[in-house]
């Protein structure tokens, strides 16, 4: 295991129309570290996770994955070890039934026969879709929420070393988004995961990143800057809601149940 499985150095990146997305990022990531990416819409947190498996080739600065820089003579290997989920999984998707969409991966990488049944088994028991009920459902049928399980079934049927996530719980009910949570607690690999959802952040990452701008403006424990609603106002993101709700915050950490009593 690699001990920082995720290494970018001054890396900038500016769009064909010239739209500066990113703007010398340093961040290292350890193995089975945990990182919540956060900011503002059009902050640059797609553009950041498409660089973590070559979709987007660094401009300026340098990315590296494991002992891999990234650069089109080591696709093949990124894209074995990182396993993107995409924000819109319409993007991901592109197979017609859910079990070819699941196996498309694994296959490609030249996984046969049971070891080939077993990871899609897997995978898609992992994030509660039935593969007697979906297998051969066609992927064009299914709603949002479905599609983005499907499409994170056909991520983690690669056995990736590192996880990227790009608005996992966006489209995810209250159900699947608490299901999915439990899964990602379990899952014992390097994550990035870009999210609206400051809860889910909470829930799961000692460590955040905010990015505005292109630039990173805190990188640091997950409760601090969590509990500063003048930082994260200032950077056009609104407090979790268990910082802003009382009840829920009995339910917390003591630092939360201190700002509780000052509260009532
Ligand atoms: P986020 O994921 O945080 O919402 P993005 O990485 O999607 O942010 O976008 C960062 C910036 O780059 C924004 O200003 C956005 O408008 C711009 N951008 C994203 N994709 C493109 C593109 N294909 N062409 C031009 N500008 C883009
Ligand atoms: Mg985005």
């Amino acid at each position: 295991m690699h001990h920082n499985p995720i290494s970018i150095q001054n890396l900038s990146y500016a769009y064909p129309d010239g739209t500066q997305a990113l703007d010398k990022i340093n961040l290292s990531i350890k193995a089975t570290e945990r990182v919540a990416l956060i900011g503002a819409n059009g902050s640059g947190k797609s553009t950041l996770l498409l660089h973590l498996n070559g979709i987007i080739m660094p401009q300026a600065g340098e990315v590296t994955i494991g002992e891999w820089s990234v650069n089109s003579e080591n696709l093949r290997n990124i894209r074995n070890f990182v396993g993107l989920v995409f924000q819109n999984p319409d993007n991901q998707l592109f197979m017609p039934t859910v079990w070819e969409d699941v196996t498309f991966g694994p296959l490609n990488m030249g996984v046969q026969g049971e070891e080939l049944l077993q990871r899609t088994l897997q995978a898609m028991t992992a994030v509660d879709i039935d593969p007697q009920w979906y297998g051969q459902r066609y992927t064009n049928n299914l709603s949002g929420g479905e599609k983005k399980r499907i499409a994170i079934a056909g991520v983690l049927a690669m056995n990736p070393q590192i996880l990227v996530l790009d608005e996992p719980s966006a489209q995810l009910d209250p159900r699947s988004r608490r299901q999915f949570i439990e899964l990602l607690q379990t899952l014992p690999l390097t994550q990035l995961i870009a999210t609206h959802d400051l809860d889910l952040a909470l829930d799961l990452c000692d460590r955040t990143v905010v990015l505005s701008q292109g630039q990173i403006v805190y990188d640091g424990p997950t409760e601090q800057v969590m509990s500063n609603p003048e930082f994260l106002d200032g950077h056009a993101l609104e407090s979790p809601l268990c910082y802003s709700r009382p009840y829920c915050q009995l339910e917390h950490a003591p630092v939360k149940a201190s700002r509780y009593r000052e509260l009532v």
